[in-house]
């Protein structure tokens, strides 16, 4: 016989568009007590449209400069690259070559492009490295600012925005009536990511983070004492950079839209990329729960 949490889950999640790699997991959802999500591509839709270029290079006109970064871009998954990409399509500009090409998982990516060394990377890096970041960089807005540079000077950067996903509020807020504290964790800068905090109505939100760092925050919040014992931790998230922290959390969720390494790595899959699907999960999961006691 099949047992019966799995007949149900079998039944909800083909109707709610979840697909539950893991059998327990259904079982472990209405145990969730924190939940961390990633911001791009998670809450947010991770279609970025360019809004500002500076180039720092004397000399060198933004066609020119655009070009280098989208060819450096193009062999990138990231979301932030597709929009330079798409970018530089729409404005019909042609490629240089790049050779070299290398991923800095949630920091940035680098090649040789025309015999430099062109870096588009996160103000993270520009930190770590000691790189003074442009003054104007940035606005008045809360955007995302991915900055260049060639053979290791400021050349510039690019300025994005994404959109937050139509049904992120109210999986937060019904994630919160069911006594869940819902944090977020980006790569982000602090600007942006207090925005979308704000917007959301969040518990708690951490920026600027790097990939080992999603893995502690969520250890970490392990460790503190929740509403039952330990906080019993659920991650969301879809870049290959989340992929440890699924692995960490006690349920790790993946974005369907996402990248094939976060999916393989967790334990649910939202097939639809809709964050109110979890809280679905998670509502009938208590309800169900609550019938069989
Ligand atoms: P999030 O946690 O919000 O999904 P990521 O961890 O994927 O963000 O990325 C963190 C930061 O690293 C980005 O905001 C960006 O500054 C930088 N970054 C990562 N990949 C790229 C890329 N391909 N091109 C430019 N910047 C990148
Ligand atoms: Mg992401």
């Amino acid at each position: 016989a099949i047992p019966l949490v799995v007949a149900i889950s079998t039944a909800i999640s083909a109707q709610k568009g979840l697909l539950i790699r893991n059998r327990t997991a259904f079982e472990e959802a209405r145990k969730i007590t924190a939940m961390v999500f990633d911001k791009t591509g998670t809450l947010t839709e991770g279609e970025f449209g360019v809004n500002r270029i500076r180039v720092l290079v004397p000399d060198m006109d933004e066609a020119t400069f655009l070009s280098a970064v989208a060819a450096l871009e193009q062999p990138s998954q990231h979301p932030i690259a597709q929009g330079i990409v798409r970018e530089a399509k729409k404005r019909d500009l042609d490629l240089p070559a790049i050779s070299d090409f290398q991923s800095i998982t949630g920091k940035g990516v680098s090649a040789t492009v025309s015999g430099r060394r062109v870096l588009v990377v996160s103000p993270g890096y520009l930190k770590e490295n000691g790189i003074e970041q442009p003054e104007d960089a940035f606005g008045s807005g809360a955007e995302t600012v991915v900055f260049v540079l060639f053979d290791d000077q400021m050349a510039g950067y690019v300025a994005l925005a994404d959109k937050i996903r139509e049904d992120s509020k109210e999986a937060v807020q019904r994630l919160q009536q069911s006594g869940i504290k819902v944090y977020m964790a980006t790569g982000d800068n602090q600007k942006v990511a207090d925005a979308v905090a704000k917007e959301l109505g969040l518990d708690g939100v951490f920026a600027e983070v790097l990939p080992d760092q999603k893995v502690t925050i969520v250890k970490d919040l392990q460790a503190q004492s929740g509403p039952t014992g330990r906080q019993f931790v659920a991650m969301t998230g879809d870049g290959v950079n989340d992929a440890p922290a699924l692995a960490q959390a006690n349920v790790g969720i993946a974005v369907g839209s996402g990248t094939d390494v976060a999916a393989e790595t967790a334990d649910i899959i939202l097939v639809n990329s809709r964050p109110t699907d979890i809280t679905n999960l998670v509502e009938f999961g208590r309800a169900t729960y609550q019938k069989m006691i």
